[in-house]
């Protein structure tokens, strides 16, 4: 996946142009998972390319299946870094999310992936590469992935160039070509990164995490709040919407007798005011941290105040819960692999 290598390696050999267009189109928008699939390639460049420019940088450790339908990958980097992605299955969409980082140094204290601390960031051949392994399952099951969320494991904008660059590739129409209004990177609030997606020609979605209608509370679930507090951050919002003409996305996590109460949901939507932006209420998965999901009857209350404060919210519904692939629980299981991870890459291996 490392396109600009291969480039090299075609170029290197002499090879004309028309050759790498053939081997990106059937990678990306062909799902070939090997070279030895490319059979309009000579099987000598298979060959030299696969021991040259391998086409998959990430090993699929494992594959849950959920009774909803739901399919998570863990994969490692070639290095030995943990990470994972998720296929949703809703009625007529099918959403893919992947990690932009293994680990993430935000340490949110409600998330297992905050739990873990930063392993590295991912490269942008390995973010793109969860899509295109996911899209080539769907695909075998008749399916196409619809949209992308980068909202698994990490702090995309902590990673910001690469991610940008892997939603390139997978908006690229001579490849993937999936609609960038179909591509949403969520953030904790990394307020550098709002202000630089402002201005990127990419109309790309923006998603904010956040949790929390008062900078007292926010510090106690996410320390990135002490850095970058409220005025701040909804001072970024607002400079998005007017460069962009975009909505964000406001992701609201319902954590019972935390964040939930009506006086919560007034202080929310008086925060946000009555445009620019749209609640996502989302259900809490939990990882042992030590909090609880609010109760229905909860959700249905914050939802009628923010309701009756003319703001619109939706209710994400959980999946793949019982193969610990929800929101939030992604690679609490990877914490010893990442720790072997990095003290091979302190050591130099
Ligand atoms: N760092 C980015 C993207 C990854 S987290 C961000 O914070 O937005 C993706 C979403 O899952 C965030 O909204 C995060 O707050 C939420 N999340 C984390 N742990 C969760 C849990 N246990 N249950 C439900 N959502 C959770």
């Amino acid at each position: 996946m490392d396109f600009p290598q291969l480039q090299a390696a075609l170029t290197h050999r002499g090879l004309p142009a028309y050759r790498f267009r053939q081997v990106y189109s059937c990678a990306t928008r062909g799902l070939a998972m090997d070279y030895s699939e490319m059979t309009e390639l000579p099987a000598v460049l298979r060959r030299t390319l696969a021991a040259e420019a391998p086409l998959r940088e990430l090993e699929q450790a494992e594959r849950q299946d959920s009774a909803d339908g739901t399919i998570k990958l863990r994969f490692a980097t070639a290095d030995g870094f943990p990470l994972e992605s998720v296929a949703m299955r809703h009625a007529g969409r099918r959403t893919v999310c992947v990690s932009s980082q293994s680990g993430c140094p935000l340490a949110c204290t409600f998330c297992a992936t905050g739990d873990m601390g930063l392993g590295r960031n991912l490269r942008a051949g390995e973010i793109a590469e969860q899509v295109l392994v996911l899209a080539r399952i769907l695909r075998d099951a008749g399916e196409r992935v619809s949209n992308v969320v980068l909202m698994g494991m990490g702090e995309p904008f902590l990673n910001y160039d690469a991610v940008l660059e892997a939603c390139r590739l997978l908006n690229d129409p001579d490849g993937f070509g999936l609609g960038a209004r179909r591509i949403a990177i969520s953030t904790a609030g990394w307020v550098p990164g709002i202000e630089r997606l402002a201005s990127e020609p990419l109309q790309v979605k923006l998603a904010l995490s956040l949790h929390a209608p008062t900078d007292e509370l926010r510090r106690q679930l996410m320390p990135v709040a002490r850095r970058y507090p409220l005025p701040v951050l909804m001072e970024a919002c607002r400079g998005y919407r007017a460069s962009t003409g975009r909505r964000v996305f406001v992701e609201y996590l319902l954590l019972d007798g935390v964040n939930d109460s009506d006086t919560h949901a007034a202080q929310l939507a008086e925060l946000l005011g009555d445009d620019g932006f749209h609640v996502n209420l989302i259900a809490y998965n939990p990882t042992g941290a030590g909090y609880r999901g609010s109760p229905p009857e909860r959700v249905a209350g914050f939802a009628s105040v923010l309701a009756a404060h003319g703001l619109e919210a939706s209710y994400r519904r959980s999946h793949g819960a019982d193969i610990k692939a929800a929101c939030g629980q992604l690679a609490s299981d990877g914490v010893r692999e990442l720790r072997r991870a990095r003290r091979q890459a302190r050591a130099g291996v």
